[in-house]
């Protein structure tokens, strides 16, 4: 495809990873962003083999690895610590031929920013586009791109008459940073549980991990930050040794709710030049583990059908057909096991290592090769 002018709303990890593949392919690049600097949702983030490729397709997988974990296995434990199941990622790793990389967010934002710092894409921090300024960027460029996130996304906004919003799931996430030397997890990720709550610990070095604490619960945006900590620690006070850790030694400005929403699934991406990529198009619940690897696998596609088709429209389209399947099922996995976890008995078998690791490294991989 010729050399596209392309604006990108939003400078999450969607639409940083976005403008990072598009300037490589030789594109014009604008990219703006509300916030004033770059933020950050969340305390970490697991990327999985299928993040690890498009890392690796951006040139960033050594500089990632470096600055995360990488653990051997996930593993689940009831609430007193009794291990239950384990899903060996080092097998899926060997099968799936890309790591799998445990890095706190704040990195993973600095190091898409540094990247694009170093390819000349300047980000317009400060700049909120609303709905009224689609149209006239729709004319200015080529190509607009929302990855303008799950909640208000105003390009989603801008392609269907009527909202389409996301749903609330019933439980919260209450995520955090820790110091400290982890040595009865070490390379593990803990993902303990008791019927509708649940506690996930995940390792990025020894002396550091983020966690987060989940339990159904109606949408109460009254109390103020710190009072989630006491809940967490008074809710999670009776579970295993690490849970307790975690806890005690949890960084208190990184401790932060969310109450999780997702997406039911969007008929289509795009109308005309405008089109939505990551969670503005296809957010998951965090039991999928998958929302910010999904995010870097639109953005590879995009700009690999881009480098193979002249057509827009034909890119945009295919675009869809190519991503609806994979980020539908990231979305059920993610909704089934929730409901399993939040809402059933807290199954101990109700997880990833239900499947095989074989079969696991197939979904996630499929379609991605260089
Ligand atoms: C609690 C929780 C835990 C999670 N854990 C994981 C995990 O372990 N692994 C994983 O892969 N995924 C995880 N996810 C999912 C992951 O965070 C998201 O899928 C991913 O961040 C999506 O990236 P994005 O760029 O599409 O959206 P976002 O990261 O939301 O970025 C959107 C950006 O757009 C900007 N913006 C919004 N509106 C405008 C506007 N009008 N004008 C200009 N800018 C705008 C925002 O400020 C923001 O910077 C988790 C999600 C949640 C809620």
């Amino acid at each position: 495809m010729e050399k596209k002018r392309i604006a990108i709303i939003g400078a999450g990890v969607a639409g940083m990873a976005m403008a990072l593949l598009a300037k490589k392919q030789g594109h014009e690049v604008q990219l703006f962003e509300r916030a004033a600097a770059h933020t950050v949702m969340g305390a970490g983030v697991t990327l999985w083999p299928n993040a690890m490729f498009v890392m690796q397709q951006m040139g960033l997988a050594q500089q990632i690895t470096r600055a995360g974990g990488t653990p051997d296995s996930v593993c689940q434990y009831d609430r007193s610590g009794n291990r239950h199941n384990a899903l060996d990622i080092d097998q899926l790793n060997g099968l799936s031929g890309y790591a799998t990389v445990t890095i706190l967010r704040r990195d993973l934002i600095r190091i898409l920013g540094e990247a694009l710092r170093a390819q000349g894409v300047t980000v317009q921090f400060a700049t909120t586009i609303a709905l009224r300024d689609i149209d006239r960027l729709r004319q200015t460029f080529d190509l607009v791109i929302g990855a303008d996130g799950r909640m208000h996304s105003v390009v989603r906004q801008a392609l269907f008459a009527s909202p389409r919003l996301p749903c609330y799931q019933g439980f919260i996430n209450v995520m955090g940073i820790s110091k400290f030397r982890a040595n009865t997890l070490s390379n593990i990720i803990g993902d303990f549980r008791y019927p509708g709550e649940r506690f996930g610990i995940v390792p990025v070095k020894p002396d550091m991990c983020f966690w987060a604490g989940a339990w159904r619960t109606p949408i109460d945006k009254s109390r103020p930050p710190s009072a989630w900590l006491s809940e967490l620690k008074q809710r999670f006070g009776g579970w295993a040794a690490p849970v307790q850790s975690v806890l005690k030694h949890a960084e208190p400005e990184s401790v932060r709710p969310v109450f999780v929403h997702d997406l039911d699934p969007l008929p289509y991406w795009h109308k005309d030049n405008v089109v939505v990529i990551g969670d503005a198009a296809h957010a998951a619940l965090p039991t999928s583990g998958q929302g910010a690897c999904q995010a870097l696998e639109d953005a590879w596609q995009l700009v690999s059908l881009m480098s193979h088709q002249e057509e827009l429209s034909a890119v945009l389209s295919a675009f869809y057909r190519l991503r609806v399947e994979k980020t539908t099922m990231a979305l059920h996995a993610g909704r089934q096991l929730a409901q399993q976890l939040f809402f059933g008995q807290g199954d101990m078998s109700a997880s990833q290592s239900g499947v095989s690791v074989a079969l696991l490294s197939q979904l996630w991989m499929q379609g991605l090769s260089a």
